[in-house]
């Protein structure tokens, strides 16, 4: 039997400036300004600014040069899918990680042995972005934001279809980049008669993804006396304006997340997350066969004991 290319268990260590790779001398979304970046989607806690040099797909550099304008990045090395890129010793490839437009898993290639993180990632299917793709690794480093078996996402179809019920005008809080696009796209599909309204700081984030070639779908710019009708609307926000309409007046309000503590409240929910739950890891490890685990922002806890017996579970 010839022996398995060893698994280097130094291969991620974190520092001050988050998840650092020594054999590349490259960071994976560090959370200070580094040398060298390399970026799996455009999230503020994923996308910090000021870093020398950025590797990324063209969407994400994209929405962080939205965001920080000019502060966004020294240098963007602009990067597809499944096109390789040398760092050190390390061999970097993107795969679609499905979380949003332009959000990557980067397999990371070292003296045979394949590292693999998956930045947040869904398996839901999501027009919006391009779907999940299924890469082989010796160590999956996945996200376990929802790595407990209590946590099952409901069908994202039958949670938008609740909308269908109301009658007045919904205030639905989400966040501006990502979600709010699947929101779009989701409403257009399952609750056709609603007229959405986008807020002012969710525009720019569609006219890229429309550039892009991923249109959300049918809506139109909020303006000032619109809600003052009860016409079906579905008034889409950031979750900062979310909050200062806490009193608002024949509207319902509903909070689109993953997360039961952002729901308005036990009966006013829409839960729509674009992080794998419980069943969708379980599938990931299956198709991704890896020797070992590695979990990252979360609990991986419930994942030791699902695989402690036959694959190695590591919480970084
Ligand atoms: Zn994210
Ligand atoms: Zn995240």
């Amino acid at each position: 039997m010839i022996a398995e290319p060893q698994i280097k268990d130094d291969f991620l260590s974190f520092d001050k400036n988050g998840l650092y790779c020594k054999y590349g001398d490259f960071y994976l979304d560090p959370v200070a300004p580094v040398k060298t970046a390399v970026i799996s989607h455009a999230h503020a806690d994923h996308a910090v600014n000021g870093n020398h040099l950025v590797d990324c797909t063209p969407a994400t550099a994209e929405f962080m040069q939205l965001r920080y304008g000019k502060k966004a990045a020294n240098t963007f090395n602009l990067h597809n899918y499944h096109q390789p890129i040398l760092h050190g010793a390390v061999t970097i490839t993107f795969f679609p990680a499905g979380h949003m437009l332009g959000s990557a898993q980067v397999l990371m290639e070292h003296e045979g042995v394949h590292y693999l993180y998956t930045g947040d990632y869904k398996l839901q299917p999501d027009p919006t972005c391009e779907p999940f793709e299924w890469a082989k690794a010796d160590v999956l480093i996945t996200e376990s934001t929802f790595a407990n078996p209590a946590v099952t996402h409901p069908d994202p179809a039958a949670e938008i279809e609740k909308l269908n019920g109301i009658k007045i005008n919904i205030l639905l809080g989400a966040y501006g980049l990502g979600k709010s696009q699947r929101l779009i796209s989701l409403i257009n599909q399952y609750a056709p008669q609603k007229k959405i309204l986008v807020h002012f700081k969710i525009a720019p984030i569609n006219a890229i993804y429309e550039k892009m070639g991923f249109p959300p779908g049918r809506y139109q710019l909020y303006g000032r006396k619109l809600m003052n009708n009860q016409e079906e609307f579905v008034y889409i926000v950031p979750p900062f304006t979310f909050d200062s309409y806490i009193r608002a007046k024949n509207v319902k309000r509903l909070f689109a997340s993953g997360w039961k503590n952002l729901q308005v409240n036990e009966q006013d929910t829409l839960f729509i997350s674009d992080h794998v739950d419980w069943n969708d890891i379980l599938l990931t490890v299956k198709n991704t066969e890896p020797r070992q685990i590695w979990t990252l922002h979360g609990d991986g806890f419930h994942l030791k004991k699902q695989f402690g017996g036959n694959i190695l579970v590591k919480i970084l």
